[in-house]
């Protein structure tokens, strides 16, 4: 038999699910479990194609906006992301059920935005426009209350109403690098303006970004396992592309791998936005023992123990695993 290449892997570590994906994956399966299916879902639960098709199966019914879903009384559940005032509202006029999944990390950030804008704050954004996070965090304030920032030539070229009374958030899975140029930006025009210590980039997001920058300069190739609608996913591989790796791929699955690029490595990290779970990395850790003779390593950059709970009326209710 031929002789398989050597590979060395190196697993960043913290990667994969972060507390408020884990909590808004089992908040869809927990209403299944109670409520029976249908259970109605607003947006992609969490950006990742494999997690959305599994919950599909058991019973998820996944939509856009409420009125797609007929007149039911199955439940609802809002995604992680968040959603505008406006859809709550909405769903109480309908007399719909709702469970919330919002990551209690944005409604963090919601509540910081609504906090100035009632201290007579005038608010920027940093965030990417158009992503349900940032459409959920504008619309918890009256049109026009929130400007949008997306790079430092917005914020150079950003002209406030009311300069001496600035704030700022920003969207929880962002670039930690470019939104501190954002930010130093911001600081060096307006100096008193009003914002967290840092940003709002979520702990999940910071520790999965210093773990491929990490290992991205010590590897010939970088592997992401996510979904191409991950914010934090396209991050990583933007962070392993900076830090130096001259190859730097995000695959949904092992079936997506582009073997092409990869000819000659002898090295490769291996990463996973928020939202991609383990077994898809155990996935693509296999389709690469199928190729190489390897050898895998941990590399932890930072340790996470948080947890959230879910919603109230779902507590009692036990998953059966499959
Ligand atoms: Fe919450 Fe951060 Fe995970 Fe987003 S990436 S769901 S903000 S913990």
């Amino acid at each position: 038999m031929e002789k398989r290449p050597q590979l060395d892997i190196v697993l960043c570590a913290p990667r994969g699910f972060c507390a408020g994906v884990d909590r808004a994956i089992q908040i869809v399966e927990l209403a299944l479990e109670k409520y029976g299916a249908p259970v109605y879902v607003r947006h992609a639960i969490v950006h990742n194609k494999y997690v959305v098709d599994g919950l599909k199966a058991k019973g998820a019914v996944f939509v856009e906006e409420l009125d797609e879903i007929p007149e039911t009384e199955a439940p609802v559940v809002f995604s992680a992301h968040g959603v505008p005032k406006s859809v709550p509202a909405d769903a109480r006029s309908r007399n719909m059920f709702f469970l919330d999944a919002t990551c209690p990390l944005v409604s963090k950030v919601h509540v910081e935005a609504q906090r100035h804008h009632a201290e007579g704050h005038e608010i920027v954004l940093i965030g990417h426009r158009g992503h349900p996070e940032v459409v959920g965090t504008m619309g918890q304030l009256p049109e026009g209350s929130i400007t949008l920032v997306e790079t430092v030539a917005d914020a150079e070229a950003f002209q406030p109403q009311h300069p001496e009374t600035l704030a700022f958030v920003t969207q929880t899975t962002l670039s930690v690098d470019d939104t501190s140029e954002i930010v130093a930006a911001l600081r060096r025009r307006f100096p008193a303006i009003n914002g967290p210590h840092k940003e709002d980039i979520c702990y999940a997001t910071t520790n999965r970004q210093e773990a491929v920058k990490q290992v991205a300069p010590e590897v010939d190739a970088m592997i992401v396992v996510g979904s191409p609608n991950s914010s934090n996913s396209l991050r990583l591989v933007e962070v392993a592309e900076r830090a130096g790796c001259k190859v730097a791929m995000l695959v949904d699955r092992a079936s997506e791998i582009d073997w092409t690029r990869l000819d000659g490595i002898r090295s490769l990290g291996v990463s996973a936005g928020a939202s991609a779970p383990e077994s898809l990395v155990d996935e693509v850790i296999e389709a690469f023992a199928q190729r190489y003779e390897i050898k895998v390593e941990s590399r932890v950059t930072a340790r996470e123990n948080i947890a959230f709970n879910v919603p109230r009326e779902l507590r009692s209710v036990s998953v059966q695993v499959a």
